[in-house]
């Protein structure tokens, strides 16, 4: 699952050459860091990796989503579509540059479903941020068939899918913007990190300037000197967190493919069993394959199997009753317990509308996580963890 299971001397020779330097800073020192620019070479390694424009590193996959709407324009007054499904952090961000999050439901695929997407249009829809959730895309052509129709912006939130991709297409180069997230327990991990990617040379110009404070970084002139158009804040990233990167990054088809040859074993296992079906991928051979998700026909069976395979060391997560990734659990979302004390941006007078965050607005997200369990794979499965896998789906199955 994690990068971390990878953290090895490749790593420690890209942090050397940082700490050799002292420079830590991704800008200035130009004489003292003699030639060593790790953030910089990162972001184009990444970008050619992913088939995109530009890159910008920044300090988190949270950061980044904000840093986007941000170079999106998306602000007070607009409403956002985020799926119902999703780390918390995708609907903070859209509070954060002060919109309104629109709740949408998901589809087999466990990510936005483009049908809901549409019907949750309003006039004051700017943009739709489909979460490419469990290392496996969302039905991104459709996604995109609908912003398009209705002109909507697209941000894709490919935290949980780095290096999947879609028809031959990295995911997080279909859309306006793709974000990406380095954080300990993502596919490759920086320790805390983010990326942002676009085509565009605009929204990249507007997101490097708002993520350091309005810096230009003008390269003929001093950092000191430099010029400024808008206002912003610091999400930079650092040279050691640019190092570990290129690391990591080297690493990852390699990463992707260990997970995909232990996630077969393991489908192979479960496929067996009366009454599972595998989350629907709209391209099995994008999936980065970080996460093998199954359902069962209802809630009790998923909970009752969910227990055996505890109880046989195999755990799974049901993310209808998980605290951090699925809305309706989320109370001080719902319930508007902002950091400040007049609960903005809920209380906007530039809101339009009042939306509504509803389980009965959800019904197939209510529907499926119910009864789905999702395992993490690992990169590296030892044959005598694969025996555990096997018995404990064994004993499993005569539950059912
Ligand atoms: C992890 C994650 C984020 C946030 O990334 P951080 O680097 O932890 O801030 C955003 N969206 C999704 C779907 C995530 O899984």
């Amino acid at each position: 699952m994690p990068g971390f299971e990878l953290m090895g001397p490749e790593e420690l020779k890209e942090v050397m050459e940082v700490m050799e330097t002292g420079i830590l800073m991704r800008y200035g020192f130009d004489n003292e860091r003699k030639g060593v620019f790790k953030v910089r070479q990162f972001e184009e390694e990444f970008a050619r990796y992913c088939g995109a424009g530009y890159a910008l590193g920044v300090t988190s996959g949270s950061s980044a989503l904000k840093i986007a709407l941000t170079a999106l324009d998306v602000g007070p007054g607009d409403e956002v579509l985020v799926p119902a499904f999703t780390f918390l952090a995708t609907w903070e961000a859209v509070l954060e540059v002060g919109a309104v999050p629109v709740l949408t439901d998901i589809d087999e695929t466990l990510n936005m479903d483009p049908a809901d997407m549409e019907r949750k249009i309003s006039p004051y829809t700017k943009a739709a941020i489909p979460v490419h959730m469990c290392g496996s895309g969302a039905r991104i052509d459709k996604v995109l068939d609908v912003a398009r129709r209705h002109n909507l912006l697209v941000l894709e939130d490919n935290a949980q899918g780095c290096g999947g991709s879609f028809s031959g297409k990295k995911l997080g180069t279909f859309g306006d913007m793709g974000i990406f997230s380095f954080d300990y327990y993502k596919t490759m991990t920086t320790g805390e990190g983010g990326m942002v990617i676009t085509n565009s040379e605009t929204l990249y110009h507007r997101s490097d300037e708002y993520h350091d404070h309005g810096h230009d970084h003008n390269p003929k002139v001093s950092r000191a000197m430099e010029g400024r158009s808008i206002l912003g804040f610091n999400y930079r990233m650092n040279e050691l967190q640019g190092a570990l990167g290129l690391a990591q990054l080297r690493k990852l088809d390699t990463m992707i493919a260990e997970q995909r040859k232990n996630k077969a074993a393991i489908k192979a296992l479960l496929s067996g069993v009366k009454g599972v079906k595998f989350r629907d991928l709209p391209d099995p051979q994008g999936d980065t394959a970080t996460f093998l998700a199954f359902n069962l026909p209802d809630e009790g069976a998923a909970e009752k199997f969910q227990q055996a395979l505890g109880a046989g060391g195999v755990d799974t997560v049901c993310y209808k009753r998980n605290a951090w990734h699925y809305l309706p659990n989320w109370e001080h979302f719902l319930s508007q317990s902002t950091a400040n004390s007049k609960k903005f941006p809920f209380t906007n007078p530039m809101n339009r509308r009042t939306v509504r965050y509803e389980r009965q607005d959800i019904p197939q997200a209510e529907d499926l996580l119910g009864r789905t369990l999702v395992m993490g794979i690992n990169i590296r499965m030892p044959e005598e963890r694969l025996a555990t896998i096997r018995q404990a789906i064994e004993k499993a199955a005569d539950v059912l």
